[in-house]
């Protein structure tokens, strides 16, 4: 055993690697909601945190960087074709988000899905001290908690999936299904996004492995595993004091400007997924245009469409019909010194983020399906003023919390269209009495609550009440 009382594990480590201007090496802090999730819990208890480091081939030593300590798996190309492009992001990241694209299965991916796990698994039994408690993020790592247990049945092993758990007749078609569902009922707590993920997630193991459902969880094997909905957040006091800092204001101020003083700045901010539901929204916009439910002369849309998984061929495809759609949809409807669409393929830092908030009349995030989206509950948090309407999927986890947004089926043309125009045209009266009691849910949820939510509870399970086989 190890010497670690908290143990963390995700597929990436919390940082990123740097070079100075004399070439130097080094490391500096990832931008990721979890790292700032995690950070204050991880220093006060003196934490470790498995992940890759971001390159193929060896893995550096350990390291402490900002009082959190490192252990870096090693990942071959291989293990990142296979492991991570293959099985993690074109079979899972599809099946789990309603097959909104066709799932690849490939049993040489599989293989190094399992390898990579055992790997992580191997890693968390050699650092974590006995009783400590283990903390497995995310859909890359559902091996694990099983893998783990089999090595060390003295750990409190946690779960947590960001990303959505579907129903049983889109998960029954992986060929590792049970081999999965098995990993996730090695913790002792499975945390999910969305109350339909935990359903999905008992009915599951009631008729896939026929484990037993109680009023808490589930009995599985003799050991009793708690299946729970943990919606994440964001850092709120953060997002706040960006959206007050008067360097940021003055540069939504100066934004607007340079989109030419529309009437109405319409934002969407996604990566550029097919999850994220851009293509309708496109065609949503478009038709308003055409029909004058908006004018092409006083409003604009901002997509900023940040860079993700290029390697896969799906992305690639994702990005040609976007862009051919974005050129067409200015070509038919700018005029000169002015375009319906600004398309930025690119990704912002959280100032730049905050005033492109503050700058927007109108934030669409309309998903064909999200686990939870942050950027939904940045956009709320930034805007001190209480102004602002968010247009929101019912298929984003957000939409179980941001109940007084204007939710919208966005498969629904018609009702995308009646959402965003409604949305655009509300008077502050009612922008305030829509955003104010989604303020105050976020206030009362931020993701530092999340994350002493998740690891009390776990903590609060006792090793050795298991029930006996
Ligand atoms: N983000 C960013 N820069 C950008 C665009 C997005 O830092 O240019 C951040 C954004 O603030 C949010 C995260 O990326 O915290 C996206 O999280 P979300 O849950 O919305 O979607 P995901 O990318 O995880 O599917």
């Amino acid at each position: 055993a190890g010497r670690y009382d908290l143990v963390v594990l995700a597929n990436r480590l919390p940082v990123d690697r740097t070079t100075d201007e004399a070439g130097r090496p080094g490391w500096r802090q990832s931008p990721g909601g979890l790292v700032t999730a995690l950070h204050p819990i991880m220093k006060q208890r003196a934490g470790a945190w498995i992940g890759w480091h971001g390159l193929p081939g060896p893995a550096p030593s350990p390291f402490v960087h900002d009082d959190i300590h490192l252990h870096p798996i090693a990942l071959t190309a291989d293990d990142v074709e296979g492991y991570y492009e293959g099985q993690s992001n074109a079979t899972i990241w599809p099946l789990y988000h309603d097959g909104v694209e066709q799932p690849v299965f490939d049993r040489a991916w599989q293989d190094r899905y399992r390898a990579v796990n055992l790997r992580f698994a191997q890693a968390a039994a050699r650092v974590a001290a006995p009783g400590a408690l283990v903390w497995v993020h995310d859909y890359h790592l559902q091996l694990v908690p099983g893998m783990l247990r089999e090595l060390r049945p003295d750990l409190r092993i946690g779960f947590f999936l960001h990303i959505p758990f579907p129903p049983v007749e889109l998960f029954c078609q992986m060929p590792m299904r049970e081999e999965i569902m098995r990993g996730l009922l090695g913790a002792d707590l499975v945390g999910f996004q969305h109350a339909q993920g935990t359903r999905n997630f008992r009915t599951l193991a009631a008729e896939l492995l026929g484990a037993e459902i109680t009023d808490t969880g589930i009995r599985y094997q003799g050991r009793d595993v708690a299946a729970d909905t943990f919606p994440i957040s964001i850092d709120v006091a953060e997002q706040q004091r960006l959206g007050t800092d008067p360097a940021v204001r003055s540069r939504a101020a100066q934004i607007r400007r340079e989109l030419g003083d529309p009437r109405t700045v319409i934002l969407a901010v996604d990566r550029l997924d097919y999850t994220k539901g851009i293509e309708c929204r496109l065609r949503a916009y478009e038709e308003l245009l055409s029909r004058q439910g908006l004018d092409p002369a006083d409003t604009v849309l901002v997509q900023v469409a940040v860079p993700t998984r290029q390697q896969i061929d799906q992305y690639q495809a994702l990005r040609e019909r976007v862009e051919r759609e974005v050129s067409r949809i200015n070509g038919e409807h700018a005029g000169i010194g002015r375009m319906p669409v600004h398309y930025l393929h690119q990704s912002f830092d959280r100032a730049e983020l905050a005033a492109l908030y503050l700058a927007a009349d109108v934030m669409a995030v309309t998903p064909l399906r999200d686990g939870m989206n942050l950027v939904a509950k940045e956009y709320v948090a930034t805007r001190a003023d209480g102004t602002g309407a968010l247009v929101l999927s019912e298929f984003a986890g957000a939409a179980a919390e941001l109940r007084q947004a204007w939710l919208v089926n966005p498969h629904d043309l018609d009702a995308l269209e009646q959402a965003l125009a409604g949305a655009a045209f509300a008077d502050a009266d009612e922008q305030r009495r829509r955003m104010a009691p989604m303020r105050e849910h976020l206030r009362r949820h931020d993701v530092n609550a999340w994350a002493a939510g998740f690891l009390n509870r776990l903590g609060r399970i006792a090793v050795g009440s298991r029930t006996p086989a």
